[in-house]
This record gives C-alpha cells, sequence and structure tokens, in this order.
C-alpha cells in the first residue's frame, strides 16, 4: 500500500510526542539525558518511522508509545556511548599506532587525573610567584636522563621536527642523506616537512650509499645544518653505507653548522640490558656530537604523545622563541603525564615492572603460553566448531617505527577455519565478532588464520577478556 491510499487512520496511529514523554520509560530517560536530549530522541524515532507509518507498513504494536519510548532509549544510549572505546590490541604490535601507541604506567595516571581536576603551577614558578615556563617541569629531567644541555616539549615527534627545521633553517639549506628521506605513517615526510618549515632540502648520496664527502661538499653558505633521520620503519641491507653520527657531527662542527638528529623513536637506555635488540640511546647520540636531537613521547619511551626536543641550550632558546613553539605547544595534560614517566628512568632497576611499555616488551613467554593454554577451550568453545584453537607461539612487534625488523618472541591464540575453502569468510566473520564486542578485539589476519597475540593481555584484563566469551559464542552463533 501506498502513501495515497493509505487510510487516515495508520498516520493517526502515531503516537504524539508528549503521550511518548508520559510513559515512565521516558520518565526515567530524562532523569538521564534531560528533557531536551530525550524529546528529541523521541521526535527522531516518530520522524523515522512516520513514512512507514504512512505506507501502513507497521504494526500497531511498534507504534506504541512503550515501543516509541524503547526506540528513543537505543537512540539515546548510541548517542551517549563514547565513540574513543577501550579494545583489546592482541595484534602483537605493542606501540600500535591506530590503537594508541604507549599505554601509561599507574603514576602517570593519577598525575593526569589530577592535573585535569586540580590548577596547577603549570606556569607559574612557586620560588619566586612570578611566570614560570612549562618546559621547566621536565628540563632537569631530560637533562638528566639525555645529558643534553637544555630540553623542549611539543605536541609530537613531527611537530619537533617542524619547528627544529624552522627555527634554525627557514630560507636555508639542510642536508639530508638520500637514505634517510623516510615517509612514517600517516603522511610523515621528511621532504614535505622541510618544505613545510620553509627550509630547502639538499640531498646526498644514494639510496643506498652516502658518504661522508658527500655531506662534505655539499655544504655551502646557505646551509643552515646538517641532519641525520632514523630510518625507523624500514631497514637498508646488502651494499650499503651510512655516515655515523660521530662523523657527520665533526664534518658539520668543522664548517660552524650544528647536526640535528631526528631519532624517531629514540630511547632513553639501553634495552639490551633487558635482552631487546640496542638502539642508539638519546644520550650515545649526544655523545657522538649531534647539538639537536628529537623524538617522540609515545614510542619507545613509553609516555604521552609529544615531541621532545634535547641538545645546545643556544639552539634550544632560539627554538623556543620561535612563534611556532606556541602554537606547537603541549597542554598540562601531557606534562603531567611526561614527568612520572621520566621520573621511573631515574630508577633502571624498577623499570621493566613500573613502565608499562616496557613490562610488554620483556613479557616472559612462559607466561603468555601459559595463557594462551588456559584461554584455548574456552575459546574454542565460543567460536564453535567451525573452527580450531590452538595455543601457539608467534612473534610480536615493538612497533611505530621502532625497530622494525626486530621480532619478540610471544604466545597467544592461533584460530583456524576448518573448511580451508570457505577460510576467507570465515576469518571475516570471525573478525567482525571479535570487533562487535562490548570491549572489541583486535587480531591479526594472516596464512589464513586468525592470531591473537597476548603479549598485551595483562592478567588485570583477563578476566573482561574471559567474560565477553559468551557474547562472543552468541555473535558468532547469529552471524
Ligand atoms: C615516528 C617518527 C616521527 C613522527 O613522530 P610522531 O611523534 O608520530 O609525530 C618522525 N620521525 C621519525 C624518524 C619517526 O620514527
Amino acid at each position: 500500500m501506498t502513501a495515497e491510499h493509505a487510510p487516515p487512520s495508520f498516520a493517526a496511529r502515531l503516537p504524539a510526542v508528549d503521550r511518548v514523554l508520559g510513559t515512565p520509560a521516558l520518565k526515567a530517560l530524562i532523569a538521564e539525558y534531560g528533557a531536551s536530549a530525550s524529546t528529541r530522541a523521541v521526535r527522531d524515532a516518530i520522524d523515522t518511522l512516520r513514512p512507514a507509518a504512512l505506507a501502513g507498513e507497521v504494526s500497531a504494536e511498534h507504534l506504541a508509545p512503550d515501543a516509541i519510548a524503547a526506540q528513543a532509549a537505543a537512540r539515546l544510549a548510541h548517542q551517549f556511548a563514547p565513540r574513543l572505546r577501550a579494545v583489546f590490541n592482541l595484534t602483537g604490535t605493542v606501540l600500535h599506532t591506530n590503537l594508541g601507541r604507549a599505554l601509561l604506567p599507574d603514576a602517570a595516571v593519577q598525575a593526569v587525573v589530577q592535573a585535569l581536576t586540580t590548577p596547577a603551577n603549570l606556569e607559574f614558578d612557586l620560588a619566586t610567584g612570578g611566570r614560570g615556563d612549562r618546559d621547566d617541569l621536565v628540563n632537569d629531567l631530560l637533562r638528566e636522563l639525555t645529558g643534553a644541555e637544555a630540553a623542549t616539549v611539543v605536541n609530537n615527534n613531527a611537530a619537533a621536527v617542524l619547528l627544529t627545521l624552522n627555527a634554525l633553517a627557514a630560507k636555508k639549506e639542510v642536508i639530508v642523506s638520500r637514505g634517510e628521506l623516510v615517509e612514517i605513517g600517516g603522511a610523515f615526510r621528511i621532504p614535505d616537512i622541510m618544505s613545510r618549515a620553509g627550509a630547502t632540502l639538499i640531498e646526498v648520496g644514494t639510496t643506498n650509499r652516502t658518504h661522508p664527502k658527500d655531506y662534505a661538499e655539499a655544504i655551502t653558505g646557505d646551509t643552515a645544518l646538517l641532519m641525520k633521520v632514523h630510518c625507523s620503519n624500514y631497514e637498508v641491507t646488502g651494499f650499503t653505507k651510512s655516515v655515523p653520527e660521530s662523523e657527520v657531527a665533526a664534518i658539520a662542527h668543522a664548517r660552524g653548522l650544528p647536526l640535528a638528529v631526528d631519532l624517531g623513536s629514540g630511547t632513553l637506555i639501553d634495552l639490551a640490558q633487558y635482552g631487546l635488540p640496542h638502539e642508539a640511546t638519546v644520550r650515545e647520540t649526544i655523545t657522538a656530537g649531534a647539538d639537536l636531537v628529537t623524538f617522540s613521547g609515545d614510542k619507545l619511551l613509553g609516555g604521552p604523545q609529544a615531541g621532545l626536543i634535547v641538545g645546545n641550550k643556544d639552539l634550544i632558546a632560539t627554538i623556543k622563541k620561535n612563534p611556532l613553539k606556541r602554537a606547537l605547544r603541549v597542554g598540562k595534560l601531557t606534562l603531567a603525564a611526561l614527568e612520572p614517566v621520566l621520573q621511573l628512568y631515574l630508577s633502571p632497576e624498577r623499570l621493566a615492572e613500573r613502565l608499562t611499555t616496557l613490562r610488554l616488551f620483556t613479557r616472559p613467554q612462559a607466561q603468555m603460553k601459559a595463557q594462551a593454554q588456559a584461554l584455548a577451550i574456552p575459546l574454542q568453545t565460543a567460536v564453535g566448531d567451525e573452527y580450531e584453537v590452538s595455543a601457539a607461539p608467534m612473534l610480536s612487534q615493538i612497533g611505530s617505527g621502532a625497530l622494525p625488523v626486530d621480532t619478540l618472541p610471544s604466545y597467544g591464540l592461533a584460530i583456524r577455519p576448518m573448511h580451508v575453502k570457505r577460510a576467507g569468510r570465515a576469518l571475516g566473520k570471525l573478525e567482525a565478532a571479535l570487533r562487535g564486542l562490548p570491549r572489541p578485539v583486535i587480531g591479526r589476519i594472516a596464512d589464513d588464520t586468525l592470531w591473537l597475540d597476548l603479549r598485551c593481555l595483562e592478567a588485570r584484563d583477563e578476566a573482561t577478556f574471559t567474560a565477553q566469551l559468551a557474547a562472543l559464542a552468541t555473535a558468532m552463533a547469529d552471524a
């Protein structure tokens, strides 16, 4: 039946907004969400039903005030539910950029809660009562932990590089090896940042080999600085040569120029002591002669999103005077989180236990194996006999461009569809069901298998994970 032919009684059966607002269910919603949001939800629910109601396609039961109230409740619940949701990162990539990178330790969480709810001396010098500098909150810590003379903090490492280049090399030339013109995920490209900063990129060497004389011969009266960039998410292997920081620094200093190093992840400690591969530390880079080092707060450091610039105090002073510094500065939440994270590094003996990211990097494989063996049977029950679940060794990655080719021996659950021919569809269904859970579970599909790497499922989250298995069983049965 079409709208023109529908008897008027169908439209008349749509309840008035006020009638729905008078139901007990709506009174409860108004108490929770307020009258304006609740009324809007009722109107929207009625408006959505109107065309079908006019066409006579909706039964009286669905047009009853209580039914409309239920629709409004669902709308409100959806509207007020957070879009930024907690998930389980079982991808095997610990610092997963799309899942928010580093998880912060409790000390940082407490400091952020306090900064959110209490006034603080963000830019107030408690010793003199005068105006303070927000960088001073972490300056001493950064100097102590890196050996640099001075430090400043901005929004992220991309901002740190942009600001450094704009402050020191606008309208001048910056020399970079062709082998280091990297693109980091999410559209950070050295040549683009360079041009946005107003600096001219002078590429030297070739993709695989750059020699000291390549740098030396490229220096002109227009050169502002020499720059080295950590390759982060790739590795040049085979017939390669790059010039170490110490040699580039010597070449720069002989001509009175500074060397800036974009370390990317930038670690403050030698990871080798925890059985991880060695990665040049910020201190080693400063000691090698870098005048400025830029690095991220939320990669290997294990802190909040931030870009740290450490180095020569005169250069840092120039950087801090640049107007972009004001545009790129960090907020109090970042500094509140960063300070306790840096303080953890003052007690390296306790770091692997207290710094969440390092604890995850160093989790014993036996612990993850025991966890996987305990979870395999309940998970098998939840996914059903269309799949085979097994506890299996796998390899995790640090992620975010830190040590890209290095992998950490891990353990987890491998879920394989029983019917190889329909594997693609079966994996898609499973992946969607996991994503649809109250706390979505994000795994990784490879080799016709869905892998759930348990490295990032710490004991305190395990109960939440298992509590969802019943919902997973329902979702799989319904799909
Ligand atoms: C990750 C990375 C960046 C970007 O850092 P963000 O903190 O994500 O802005 C820049 N340079 C290098 C070498 C990196 O590895």
